[in-house]
């Protein structure tokens, strides 16, 4: 009796083992099974790919949220349509490209002339994706017929890595990067969930000025501060003090809204353009989207009042629209009565004019009159925005380690109004929250309407 318990014993922790061990293996079979299919097509789809040539791409940068590619190429035939796609062999992503013909089969092409437009990188679904361009022609039956050349770096630059705006507490993770399989160049996005690493934000808020720099500085009263700077009657109001605020109130509401955003400062303390989490670096140092650079305005006349958005080069003005939309109603003010530099309501965009190119401290001088005369905004876009080793300083300045990146922050910088226009002073002081609510809502309008996921 006691024997053949134990053989019953034994035999079911035997069926257990067995039960187990075939579970591992299933797990292990399915598990393999999935990883290698999802090979399988990705390979069978670079097996079809056209080996007589490949496009030359000659530039492709980040800068926000969007994506672009220049490049040229020549086809071994005449063809009816090409288009520039993202693929893994089965889903086929468009991207919106100018083509045009340099002669017979030659061709240059580019993705967008704006910086803040082409290719929306959040917009992309998870997987492996391969950049190729996708020609059609037809046959004697009058059949469609493809053909899919892959591209090969003609650039400097290598492989980049891209963290999405979180969405819902979730990002992906996109590597782009050079391989080569059986010869062929390709350039893989490999697009993955991942929680967002600590050193990496969504959004940076720089307020502007702090510490021995006050900026702007006027009274409270609306009286003017004396030669001293001090004023007879009200109490001082400094710049550095007023950016401060609204930062954090906006740091607050972008958090409110799921958004990691960083500071460049969170007290009265002056913070170094080039340092590392400088006020001109710190975006593309925790890989932000998105640059935010918060300042008050003075004109020396009272007179000129309002709200001023200060955009790049070659910059769509679809999130500065928004900007400016939701700031004046949030805060209930005004777009600025300023006309220089204007580009459309409250819009404004100030370029190195020929003198102060010609005046520049470092030379030769890399400006030209496309680029940016704000640093926060050009020193913060890389390639994108022509940055520089910021020339108003010797060239003993500190480098900026980020002005030849091609994976850059989108940059505004705000003049939310102007301190010695007392109407404009009293809201400021009164309603920081309106502005910063305002400056949130406008990326939020834009991002709802940009993003299809
Ligand atoms: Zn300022």
């Amino acid at each position: 009796m006691k024997k053949k318990k134990k053989l019953k014993k034994k035999l079911l922790s035997y069926a257990l083992t067995l039960c187990f061990t075939l579970l591992i293996i299933g797990l292990l079979y399915f598990g393999y099974t999935l990883f290698f299919k999802e090979k399988e097509k990705e390979l069978s789809f670079l097996e079809t790919v056209e080996t007589s040539t490949y496009l030359a791409i000659n530039k492709y940068v980040i800068y926000g949220i969007h994506m672009n590619f220049e490049g040229s190429f020549t086809l071994p035939e005449t063809v009816s349509e090409m288009k520039l796609i993202l693929t893994n062999g089965e889903t086929e992503i468009e991207i919106p490209t100018e083509i045009t013909k340099t002669e017979s089969n030659s061709y240059t092409f580019q993705t967008s002339k704006s910086i803040n437009d082409g290719l929306v990188l959040d917009n992309l679904p998870q997987g492996n994706f391969y950049l190729i361009l996708k020609t059609t022609n037809y046959n004697e039956e009058n059949e469609e017929t493809h053909k899919y050349y892959s591209v090969t770096n003609k650039t400097t630059y290598s492989d980049l890595e891209y963290y999405t705006l979180t969405t819902n507490q979730k990002n992906n993770k996109i590597a782009i990067e050079w391989n080569t399989y059986s010869e062929i160049p390709t350039l893989r996005f490999k697009i993955t969930e991942e929680k967002l690493p600590d050193e990496v934000y969504d959004i940076t808020i720089d307020p502007g000025h702090g510490g021995n720099d006050p900026g702007k500085t006027a009274c409270s009263d609306g009286s003017e501060p004396n030669y001293l700077g001090y004023c007879q009657s009200g109490n001082l109001v400094k710049e550095s003090t007023l950016n401060l605020d609204v930062a954090l109130k906006l740091k607050e509401e972008l958090e409110t809204l799921g958004y990691k955003a960083a500071l460049t400062r969170e007290e009265d303390k002056k913070v170094g353009i080039y340092d590392k989490f400088g006020s001109a670096t710190m975006a593309n140092d925790t890989k932000s989207k998105f640059n935010i650079a918060i300042h008050h305005n003075s004109s020396g006349f009272g007179t000129v009042k309002g709200l001023e958005v200060y955009i790049a080069n070659d910059t769509k003005l679809d999130l500065a629209h928004k900007f400016v939309e939701e700031i004046t109603t949030n805060a209930n003010t005004t777009s600025s009565t300023m006309a220089l530099h204007k580009v459309d309501d409250g819009i404004y965009q100030r370029f190195f004019t020929p003198e102060e190119i010609a005046n520049d401290d470092v030379q030769p001088s890399n400006k030209t009159t496309n680029t940016i005369y704000y640093y926060y905004i050009r020193e913060v876009g890389g390639i994108s925005t022509n940055a520089t080793n910021d020339g108003r300083y010797s060239p003993t300045y500190p480098k900026n380690e980020h002005y030849n990146s091609n994976n850059t922050a989108e940059s505004y910088l705000f003049e939310l109004g102007y301190m010695d226009n007392f109407q404009n002073l009293q809201n400021i002081i009164n309603n920081p929250n309106g502005y910063a609510k305002g400056i949130a809502n406008g990326l939020k309008d834009y991002l709802t309407e940009i993003k299809n996921i």
